[in-house]
């Protein structure tokens, strides 16, 4: 068996030109898009994610602009601009580019941005409505996972879902959503026992662990779903966090990386500012 590609790159693109004529709708009406990011220090990585999503903007007719800040800046001339930009009614999503240097508190931070701009679903305030079922923003990365998984067809209910990872912008979220679609979710973590044990048990593995190729075949069982979320750079290369060649033939569906989960966190991005500018309608 070879498991059937999750094409995130092919959906997102149908996502991003759809969402194009739905902002022009929206700019004839007097009310043009804005996305405001806030990047801090020189991360590559950040500065690649960062770029592709004002391109991203750009390309559907939202306005991306950049406030970039050096490295050392303090947390109160960045929470000075979030409140800026909270005050500033062109403006309808903020997103803080993760991660932040090491001396600023990004929990703290990020829970500066009013919730009705918070595209990127990651404050305290969103992620509680999430927890209670009634989200306003949902995070990027799992709705677009969701997305994905949806897309296929596939159904969720029901099934044995694992998730390997539990920080708050994949593993967590993703947990809540895939319970909401009334999955069995077991969470699991670098502290989980056995590991395989549950994996192998699973219909569906979303693995978030941030390891190149750590997912085995071994670990998977026959005609699984298995969601890469990986973004590991192998020198060069970007490689997920499956055996990718391995667990192909064991899987029923699988998402490539590059190509898979990471556009469709852009295409969810745009979503998002688009629905908190059309609440200004
Ligand atoms: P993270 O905050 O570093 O979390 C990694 C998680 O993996 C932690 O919960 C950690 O457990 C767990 N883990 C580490 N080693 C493990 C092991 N041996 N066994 C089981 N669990 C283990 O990472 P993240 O921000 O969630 O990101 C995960 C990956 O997704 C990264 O490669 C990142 O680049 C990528 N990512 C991609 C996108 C996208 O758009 N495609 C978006 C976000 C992130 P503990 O909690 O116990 O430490």
């Amino acid at each position: 068996m070879t498991a059937r590609i999750m094409d995130g790159r092919r959906l997102s693109t149908r996502i991003i030109s759809d969402l194009k004529k739905k902002v022009g709708i929206l700019s004839k009406k007097g009310i043009v898009p804005r996305l405001d990011i806030i990047l801090v220090g020189e991360d590559n990585a950040s500065k690649i994610y960062v770029s592709n999503k004002i391109r991203t903007s750009e390309q559907i007719g939202i306005k991306g602009e950049l406030h970039k800040f050096p490295e050392k800046t303090s947390k109160e001339k960045i929470i000075r601009e979030i409140k800026k930009l909270n005050a500033n009614e062109k403006v309808h999503g903020i997103l803080v580019q993760l991660p932040l240097p090491q001396h600023l508190d990004e929990q703290e931070i990020v829970d500066k941005i009013e919730p009705s701009k918070d595209v990127d679903g990651l404050t305290t305030y969103s992620i509680g409505r999430l927890t209670t079922g009634n989200a306003n923003f949902e995070s990027c990365t799992p709705k677009g996972i969701i997305r994905l998984i949806e897309n296929e067809k596939i159904k969720i209910e029901g099934r044995n879902a694992v998730v390997i990872g539990r920080s708050n912008i994949v593993g967590k979220p993703i947990s809540l959503m895939l319970l909401r679609r009334n999955a069995t979710v077991t969470i699991c973590h670098s502290k989980t026992k056995q590991l395989q044990e549950h994996t192998k048990n699973a219909d569906i593995i979303i693995a978030a662990v941030g390891r190149a190729n750590f997912l085995k075949e071994a670990m998977v069982k026959k005609g699984a779903i298995v969601i890469d979320v990986g973004m590991n750079r192998d020198g060069g290369k970007i490689a997920g966090d499956v055996d990718f060649d391995k667990v192909k033939f064991k899987a029923s569906y699988i998402t490539p990386v590059p190509g898979g989960v990471g556009p469709m966190t852009v295409a969810m991005l745009m979503e998002n500012t688009l629905k908190a500018a059309r609440a200004k309608l």
